[in-house]
């Protein structure tokens, strides 16, 4: 009797010497997991402290650049190839996360067939998924091009509406489509922002936000309207050619001297 309560004293103090053990490595093991996203937050923090810094541009110096713009490009196209406001409406909503040269290279075939809200629903969903289907999303877009396509025909008078919220309402369509759309087919001072133009904005310091709306109004706010027009246009061909993701271009920039990013390579 007395030979098993040892063995099972002998028991309980290895299990309480385990658990005592266990417990710091518990405690490192979260820390070590917290790790990442302390360092996280000291590098958003740095980078907030370090675009506070960024002195904002004058009014002076942003007419300049955009009247740098319009030297070089005074008439900036869109790359969206369509042939009238519907399929310009149709072919943004295509181009959510893919390339405009990925989108043109599947609705030429497309709109050469379908070119209106009618002849879109009578090729029908599956027709138009073989047609958009190396695009990404495709099934989903498919979708969505028959539903607004039916929407602007039993609201709209199978005509691409011309308010913001109108647009905005049409399945896909969100508040960029609404801005290119009203830029492009209708002529409004609108201001689309897409990743060129949300890192162009951020980068040179002209509207820093940490929101594509946020840059949108930052945009507004201090472009003079003359320029307006053309401003979306401008932006995302210097995002697209000049300003790169990777290894911008600083050397042939056009507004090198003006631009505030710390590290621009002139
Ligand atoms: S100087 Fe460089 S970082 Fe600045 S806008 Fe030009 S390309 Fe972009």
């Amino acid at each position: 009797m007395a030979k098993i309560i040892r063995a099972q004293r002998a028991k309980s103090q290895r299990a309480k010497t385990s658990s005592v053990r266990s417990a710091p490595k518990t405690a490192s093991a979260k820390t070590a997991k917290s790790l990442p996203k302390l360092a996280a937050k000291k590098a958003a923090k740095k980078a907030a402290k370090k675009a506070v810094k960024i002195k904002p541009w004058t009014a002076e110096e942003v007419y300049e650049a955009f009247s740098r713009f319009r030297k070089a490009n005074p008439e900036p196209k869109g790359e969206l190839e369509h042939l009238n406001p519907y399929t310009l409406l149709v072919a943004v909503v295509l181009s959510a996360q893919a390339t405009d040269a990925g989108v043109n290279k599947a609705t030429r075939a497309l709109f050469a067939v379908a070119d209106t809200p009618e002849k879109m629903i009578a090729l029908g969903e599956e027709t138009v998924r073989d047609y958009i289907k190396t695009i990404g999303l495709y099934r989903n877009k498919a979708k969505n091009v028959i539903a607004l396509s039916e929407k602007l025909i039993a609201e709209f008078g199978g005509e691409v509406p011309r308010t913001r919220a109108e647009i905005e309402s049409l399945p896909g369509a969100g508040r960029k489509t609404a801005n290119v759309v009203l830029n492009m087919a209708f002529g409004e001072r609108t201001m689309a922002v897409d990743t060129h133009v949300f890192r162009v904005g951020n980068r040179t310091g002209l509207a820093p936000g940490r929101t594509p709306l946020e840059v949108e109004l930052g945009l507004e706010k201090v472009i003079p309207s003359e320029f307006m027009l053309h401003a979306h246009h401008w932006l995302i061909l210097h995002g697209r050619y000049t300003c790169l993701a990777r290894g911008p271009r600083c050397e042939v920039c056009l507004i090198n001297d003006l631009c505030r990013w710390p590290e621009k390579t002139v």
